[in-house]
């Protein structure tokens, strides 16, 4: 009998074929490999009803949502990546003016093989966002999806049937299969997922050791500061809170409301909660395990003595709940993720306070903050410890705009998908230095052998460097001497 290699042998024999596809991958231009990859969104826009209907079929998700929350950012972000790649992989000249006679080059290099490891709570979207980015950038890509949503990965697999051999591959499998391709030593690791699954990752890709960039959860919060519209803040936060269940990292879990308007507030958002639609605004939780964290995070409140309004299970549906009262802060349903349509309510009494609520849960993707002095909100909206603040709107809706780039702080995790700093996110810079006039190649006066004449011009010319104006530098020339200045051919321009 043959013996069967194990997992990690497999996995390293998959990622030297895609290593040496990558090599003639990179070699060819930013633009002409946007090119080749955004045909995916025309591919996309043929089937969107096909692909919509898998995604509500495996996820759960409302079809409204599929088509809003996964295809239209797709599609969205693959035309992004074609106007931008050739800009934002362009080589880059930097300009050198202690050494004018030397000229150095900033480029972008691909990692090699980039592992994505994704979730199933936007089963298109993300993946694709990381897959189609890292092969822009000229990586190979091995996308590991998730269990729960294996179809939408192979949607993916779809979408590109003109890449070369090997530059793309998916390999299915639940989290022993993505830590044995994390074992197996890709070139750098895309997570999303949990906290939990994200220190395991990255403890394992220390050993490597590789880059990892990680997207983990969230317990993201929406501001009401005293002059906001309440009414529009409401309906905000009923729809940040709920939607996709609350199966979304930057879901509006928390909600930081102006003392002198939190009742008024509370009452309207209750009202708005309650109205939801099970059957056509709610999609159904997609795991049992979203479930129980719901009702461990339910009954914490309870235990706290902490109202609970709405709550409960509906078929296969769970209610719009929000927690409130003192000690909420203290609460589960506070400071850990639910993932649930669960949310959280606490007043403050001025922006310092709802800083420092906001920020001291350690977790941070996007933030909200309503309020009609705009530059009042602005301003609070910078002081947030979070990756991205919309104003007046929902900050999870971000994930819209290819054009940004999303990704978390702390406990949420670091790195960014999408916009140019997702694209980046897939290279690593490298230096090319040279003469910049060809055949110009003296011997460098700091080489061997060390004489104390060396000694006294490069002590001098520390002063040339350190000179604050053009007279201070001047200056300093004159005391390095004309034999030190000709030995310094490379002496900067004043
Ligand atoms: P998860 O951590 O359970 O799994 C994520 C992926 O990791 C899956 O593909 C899984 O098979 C794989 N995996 C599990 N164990 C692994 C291991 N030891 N090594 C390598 N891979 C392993 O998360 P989930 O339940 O799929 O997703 C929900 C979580 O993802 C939530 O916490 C949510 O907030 C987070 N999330 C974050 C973002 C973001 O942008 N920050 C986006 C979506 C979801």
């Amino acid at each position: 009998m043959t013996p069967v290699p194990p997992p990690q042998r497999v996995h390293a024999a998959l990622y030297a074929r895609a290593r040496d596809a990558a090599r003639l991958w990179e070699a060819r231009p930013p633009a002409e490999r946007a090119r080749i990859v955004g045909r995916a969104s025309d591919r996309l826009a043929a089937r969107v009803d096909a692909v919509a209907a898998v995604i509500v079929d495996e996820n759960g998700k409302p079809e409204v949502e599929a088509l809003g929350h996964d295809l239209l950012p797709s599609i969205q972000h693959l035309r992004t990546l074609e106007d931008r790649a050739a800009e934002v992989l362009a080589d880059r000249p930097v300009p050198l003016p202690w050494m004018p006679v030397r000229s150095a080059v900033l480029r972008r290099r691909a990692h090699g093989v980039v592992l994505v490891v994704s979730p199933w709570n936007f089963p298109l979207a993300i993946p694709l966002a990381q897959v189609a980015s890292a092969l822009v950038a000229g990586n190979a890509v091995v996308l590991k999806p998730s269990e729960i949503t294996p179809r939408c990965a192979d949607v993916i697999g779809e979408l590109f049937p003109d890449l070369p051999d090997d530059l793309l591959t998916i390999v299915h499998g639940d989290g022993a299969v993505g830590a044995a391709l994390v074992d197996a030593g890709p070139d750098k690791i895309f997570f999303t997922g949990s906290l939990q699954t994200g220190r395991a990752v990255m403890a394992a890709a220390a050993q490597h050791p590789v880059p990892v960039s990680l997207e983990l959860g969230g317990v993201d919060a929406l501001i009401v500061r005293e002059d906001a519209d309440l009414e529009l803040a409401a309906a905000a936060a009923a729809w940040g809170a709920t939607c996709n269940t609350g199966q979304v990292c930057a879901s509006v879990e928390r909600i930081l409301v102006h003392r002198a308007v939190a009742d008024d507030f509370r009452l309207r958002l209750l009202h708005k909660l309650l109205r939801i639609e099970p059957r056509t605004d709610q999609g159904r939780p997609t795991l049992d395990r979203q479930v129980a964290v719901y009702r461990a995070h339910v009954d914490d409140a309870r235990e706290r003595g902490l109202s609970v309004d709405g709550d409960g299970i509906d078929g296969d549906r769970l209610r719009p709940t929000l927690v409130s009262g003192p000690g909420t802060e203290d609460s589960l349903a506070w400071t850990d993720e639910t993932f649930g349509p669960l949310v959280a309510l606490v007043p403050f009494a001025d922006d310092d306070e709802a800083v420092a609520l906001h920020d001291g849960v350690g977790f941070g993707i996007t933030a909200s903050v309503f309020g009609r002095d705009a530059e009042a909100a602005r301003a609070l909206a910078r002081r947030l410890r979070t990756g991205a603040v919309s104003v007046n709107d929902v900050g999870a809706t971000l994930y819209g705009h290819g054009e940004l780039p999303w990704g978390g702080v702390g406990k949420s995790g670091f790195g960014r998908s999408k916009g140019d700093e997702g694209l980046l996110e897939g290279t690593w810079c490298q230096v090319i230095e040279s003469a910049r006039v060809p055949g110009i190649e003296p011997k460098k006066p700091w080489w061997y052998p060390y004489e104390s004449r060396q000694r006294d011009v490069i002590r001098r010319f520390v002063d040339v460097v350190a000179a604050r104006t053009p007279a201070a530098r001047a200056r300093a020339l004159v005391r390095m001497g004309s034999s030190a200045v000709a030995m310094f051919t490379h002496a900067p321009r004043t």
